[in-house]
């Protein structure tokens, strides 16, 4: 006899209709699943037989063949359990005749334990959006995933485990409803700029990232506050819209990283440690997974100690940097992330971390410097509009500093200066200041009357690139609506070009 289960399955963070087909046949005992399933998928045989068992159901000694259609698409995880485990229900009798009508208008996901309980599974939240799109049905979701799947708007009812899901179907056991998570949700507090005593030229770099979505980079030695700088720096950044934290939320749920039922709601800040593989950064394994650039997608990547992740990490970022997003090529399958996050990366001056310290030597060779730096490759840095020094902070001035000012104060800025690039590129795809191509920036970044001279010095005394100049006129389109001003002025373009720092022929040297 044959069954079909309905259930869903993740491509990426997006899901599809899947059906489970369970066909039991005379012959042999067999058990066998095809339909591209993964080794999980596959591994469902011995919990789902387990499970049934331990239900109180007779499992069949038949040829059971297990089907997940769409064929042609690969199937990862372990939340098949459950449909398969009620189509083998349905194929032998453990579901009563009359609710086999009520079982096609059901959509079931859940891992089983051996036991038969449920457990939760990871991407719930992208896998019920995308049902919305194709017909609205009622959901069997695990206990564990409840406040999840309320967040989809769908309906959705929990089970603990198989004999209340079959009991459901067979309408001898009603199910609750999923609700939404109501427990009060802890504050996540980063702290306030205005904490960071000094370091006000690195503050003001940090408003001009927040207002063009200018990716920076923080010099300096140990101490000097990068890491301060860059966990407060979420703080000057605008609300998330609700398609953000939709998309959000479901990069979260497809790594099986959501807790509570609510949208995420906080622009992510990720914070990988160096030692990270290039696959972790950037997403992939053989099932994909997203990578932090997708987790902090909508948010902040982090990179302290930028010079000393490995290679093919920082080489990977390219792909994001450019183009927002991550492809995972499988044999079978290609995978899309979205990854269009502000990266701010921070290292140290030299291997020793001294170099320019006003009280401490630094002990290292210029090659040395040279090569420490040169693991920051061109193509990477780049796509890094500032580049900022941060000094040493001497406990002197700290106490004698007063407080700056508070993140609020500078975040009201920065909307009005995002307001403006908003009306700027509404007909256009550019999103930011930051992503202006060679016309636009030929259109809205006019050198003004006077500043031609900056930028002549920009180029032959601080040995300045052409393409580094477009760099500059982009900054100094930023300061300039940060200023709600329309035409670059002069000292915008003034300022701009100190926060150029790494262009700086005997920067890169390293020889000062
Ligand atoms: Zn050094």
């Amino acid at each position: 006899m044959l069954a079909k289960i309905r259930t869903l399955a993740l491509r990426g963070i997006d899901g599809f209709d899947v059906s489970a087909e369970v066909d039991i046949a005379a012959g042999l005992p067999a058990y066998a699943v095809v339909g591209l399933p993964d080794a999980a998928v596959k591994e469902s045989k011995d919990r789902v037989i387990a499970a049934v068992r331990n239900s109180g159901f007779d499992f069949p000694s038949k040829r059971i063949t297990v089907n997940l259609s769409p064929a042609e698409l690969k199937k990862s995880g372990t939340h098949f359990d459950l449909p398969i485990a009620l189509g083998v229900l349905a194929a032998s009798g453990g579901i009563e005749k009359h609710a086999l009508e009520k079982l096609e208008s059901l959509v079931f996901i859940g891992e089983l334990a051996l036991d038969g309980s449920l457990r939760p599974v990871a991407g719930v939240l992208p896998m019920l959006v995308s049902l919305k799109k194709t017909a609205v049905k009622t959901v069997i979701v695990p206990a564990g995933n409840a406040h999840e799947a309320a967040a989809s708007g769908i309906e959705c009812l929990h089970a603990e485990n198989l004999k209340e899901a079959a009991a459901y179907v067979n309408g001898t056991c009603p199910l609750k409803a999923c609700s939404a998570d109501t427990a009060p949700r802890a504050e996540n507090c980063p702290g306030d700029l205005s904490e960071v005593k000094n370091q006000v030229f690195a503050k003001r770099a940090l408003e001009i990232a927040a207002a063009g979505f200018h990716n920076v980079i923080m010099v300096g030695p140990p101490g000097s506050g990068k890491s301060m700088l860059a966990r407060r720096f979420g703080g000057l950044l605008p609300e998330l819209s609700f398609e953000e934290k939709l998309e959000t939320t479901k990069i979260y749920s497809a790594s099986g990283l959501v807790k509570g039922s609510r949208l995420i709601s906080e622009r992510p800040f990720r914070e990988p440690h160096h030692t990270i593989s290039d696959a972790a950064l950037i997403g992939g394994g053989s099932n994909p997974r997203p990578g932090e650039v997708s987790l902090a997608h909508n948010g902040v990547l982090f990179l302290d100690e930028f010079a000393e992740f490995s290679r093919p990490a920082i080489e990977a970022l390219r792909e994001p940097l450019e183009a927002w997003k991550v492809t995972v090529s499988r044999v079978k399958e290609t995978v899309v992330y979205p990854a269009r996050f502000l990266l701010i990366a921070a290292m140290n001056p030299c291997p020793c971390g001294y170099l320019g310290h006003p009280t401490k030597g630094c002990a290292c060779t210029p090659l040395q410097v040279h090569k420490y730096r040169g693991k920051i490759s061109g193509p990477v840095l780049d796509r890094i509009d500032l580049h900022i020094q941060l000094s040493a902070i001497q406990y002197a001035d700290w106490e004698a500093i007063p407080k700056g000012e508070s993140s609020r104060t500078i975040a009201e800025r920065v909307l009005k200066a995002i307001n403006i690039q908003c009306e700027r590129f509404a007909v256009s795809k550019t999103r930011a200041n930051a992503f202006m191509g060679v016309s636009e920036i030929r259109e809205y970044c006019c050198v003004p009357e006077g500043a031609s001279s900056v930028l002549e010095m920009a180029m032959n005394k601080l040995g300045f690139s052409a393409r580094s100049l477009d760099k500059i006129l982009k900054i100094s389109r930023t300061i300039a609506d940060l200023e709600g001003v329309a035409e670059i002025k002069r000292e915008h373009i003034i300022e701009a070009v100190q926060y150029r720092l790494l262009d700086r022929a005997s920067e890169l040297s390293g020889l000062r």
